[in-house]
């Protein structure tokens, strides 16, 4: 028997992720009657490859059977529907109220690559120019013209790589991918089919505390360039593609270089695939190589989802869910998506899962039907004539490993043995511009004078980081930590005086609004204002017996017996300096002038 092979399984997917498209342009074309011979013809063709493709993976499944493997190629031409249809085992799992489930998610995410021209041509791309200003005979695929290769596209695809810990091969090769719809001018989307750049990689998402906590570790099927089609603007109705009376097709975005990255389907749930989108957007904005910006579609993620029953073979019918503006959202609609699919098998209406393109209703909190598919459609991959295999040394793959910045990953490693909080870590990971001000405070503490002691302000830095200070650019709209008045060397000498001791954390957390307002040196406000904290023994016995002496009558309770009476003792004498008074040692002596 056939296994199902979970590598195939995402891989097959994503390359026919645009099949409805195919399909549904198919149909209009029979339905309007204009191009009735050609939609005819085509449709016979569709019919014969349908049919050699059926004879195909008969023939791949028998000997299948018989060696016990499959090659990539066979692998290939069986999606996990089609692979899930040969271990029919349905039968051996009735489902009532207590079945217990399992989903299978997997997700493909198109990152746009941030690089200064398209893949292929000259033309350069911003989000939001004036539609087909930034076109060329070459991304428009106009007859005599040749694609070249970026060599910045090849770069970025292969930090990308890397940094998901895939193998880079070392010769990938381009392919065309056929289908007919407006936003594709050339009728045919470079791609990468059976060769793919990167392969067989992994990323680690840790899910954060307040959302249950946790790790996993995802695998990556493969991650392969492309260029990106144009965009539709639906005009009329309610904007949306159903409702419209027309279309304007920009094909600025067409050529745009993409790397299309493939997971496995590992995710438990909604919170992990968050996770995995957000680190990876963190990656490819610490590489620099794509904004990912969600809501400008410099990051698409579809996810698949099905569910079946725990220990069953068979994948259940697998939907796929589009249209997330947030990785939150994203969370929420795979959680929507597989509690609905469960409810539908718990009541025996399984068979209306379908496999169709939902799209998330933020309104209202669910997904629905955006359209059906109908099967699955035949690009007729070929190899790219008109580009050479893609050849990636070793040795050009070390290079581009050796240029690349610290990662997510690793800054997390070295802020973790740093001996910062993870709840610390977690936020000034999160953004690139605050990890490099972290870093400037503490090479500002060591390049300190060598007379003066060595301090450690690994924490306090990270605390009031993390704490005060972002929250003041946070409120003041700053863009940046560097856009503070205070300057990472001035925040390492704030924290270098609570930390040797010279102001309390009470004095610190005092001083710093007017620090934040005015900026300046925080030794010279403390000196100026007096507030350097009292450490002298005698100083603060001073204090303490003045204290002792203003209050006889608690100083007589506490004698004879009412020992909870020393914080009000503690905290007079913290009054009685300002505050300035060294809590240690004013505890040490407060308690020997009290058993006297
Ligand atoms: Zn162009």
């Amino acid at each position: 028997m056939a296994t199902v092979n979970n590598t195939t399984t995402s891989t097959t997917t994503s390359l026919s992720s645009l099949s409805s498209r195919f399909r549904r342009s198919a149909k209009k074309n029979n339905n309007n009657n204009k191009n009735t011979k050609e939609a005819t013809i085509f449709h016979q063709r569709e019919e014969t490859r349908q049919q050699q493709r059926r004879r195909r993976r008969r023939s791949a499944t028998t000997n299948a059977a018989a060696s016990g493997t499959k090659t990539e190629g066979e692998q290939l031409h069986l999606s996990a529907l089609e692979q899930s249809e040969l271990i029919d085992d349905t039968e051996d799992f009735p489902i009532d109220a207590n079945t217990k489930f399992e989903p299978t998610i997997g997700i493909e995410t198109h990152v746009q690559l941030q690089t200064k021209t398209k893949a292929f041509c000259g033309c350069q791309y911003s989000y939001g120019a004036n539609a087909n200003t930034q076109i060329c005979p070459i991304c428009m695929g106009h007859p005599g013209t040749y694609p070249k290769l970026s060599e910045e596209v090849v770069e970025k695809g292969v930090q990308i790589g890397v940094a998901l810990n895939c193998k880079i091969r070392e010769v990938s090769k381009f392919d065309r991918k056929q289908y007919f719809y407006p936003d594709l001018p050339k009728g045919y989307q470079i791609s990468q089919f059976d060769e793919p750049l990167c392969e067989h990689g992994n990323i680690k998402v840790v899910i954060p505390v307040e959302e249950g906590g946790g790790e996993a570790t995802i695998g990556i099927t493969r991650a392969h360039l492309e260029e990106d089609a144009g965009k539709l603007n639906h005009v009329g109705g309610s904007g949306n593609v159903s409702t419209a009376t027309h279309s304007l097709a920009d094909y600025n975005r067409a050529g745009v270089a993409l790397l299309e990255i493939v997971t496995e389907p590992d995710f438990k749930n909604g919170k992990e695939v968050s996770a995995y989108g957000q680190e990876l957007r963190r990656i490819v904005r610490y590489l620099k190589a794509s904004d990912g910006n969600l809501n400008e579609g410099s990051m698409r993620c579809d996810v698949n989802v099905s569910v079946k029953p725990v220990g069953r073979k068979r994948f259940g019918t697998k939907v796929e869910v589009k249209n997330m503006n947030s990785f939150n959202a994203m969370a929420r609609a795979i959680d929507y998506e597989i509690e609905r699919q469960e409810k539908l098998y718990k009541e025996g209406r399984g068979d209306e899962i379908v496999q169709e393109t939902r799209t998330w209703d933020d309104q209202n909190q669910r997904t629905v039907t955006m359209r059906k598919k109908e099967g699955l459609a035949d690009y007729r991959y070929f190899p790219e004539p008109d580009l050479n295999p893609l050849v990636c040394s070793q040795a050009y793959v070390a290079n581009v490993r050796k240029e690349m910045p610290e990662l997510p990953n690793e800054i997390r490693d070295r802020y973790k043995a740093l001996g910062l909080p993870n709840g610390d870590v977690q936020v000034l990971v999160e953004d690139e511009n605050l990890v490099r001000f972290y870093d400037e405070i503490l090479s500002a503490n060591s390049s300190r004078s060598s007379e003066e002691k060595e301090v450690n302000i690994s924490k306090q830095a990270a605390n009031w980081l993390t704490n005060d200070l972002l929250a003041f650019v946070k409120n003041e709209k700053l863009a940046t930590p560097y856009d503070l008045k205070l300057n990472p060397e001035e925040i390492a000498e704030f924290c270098f005086l609570i930390e040797n001791g010279e102001i309390s954390g009470k004095i610190g957390k005092d001083i710093l609004p007017e620090l934040l307002l005015d900026g300046g040196s925080p030794r010279k406000l403390v000196e100026e204002k007096g507030l350097m904290q009292i450490s002298d023994p005698k100083e603060i016995e001073k204090i303490v017996k003045k204290v002792l002496d203003m209050n006889p009558n608690q100083l007589e309770q506490y004698r004879s017996g009412k020992t909870k009476l020393k914080g009000f003792f503690v905290g007079a004498c913290l009054r009685e300096s300002g505050g300035r008074a060294n809590p240690t040692l004013t505890d040490e002596i407060l308690m020997r002038k009290l058993e006297e």
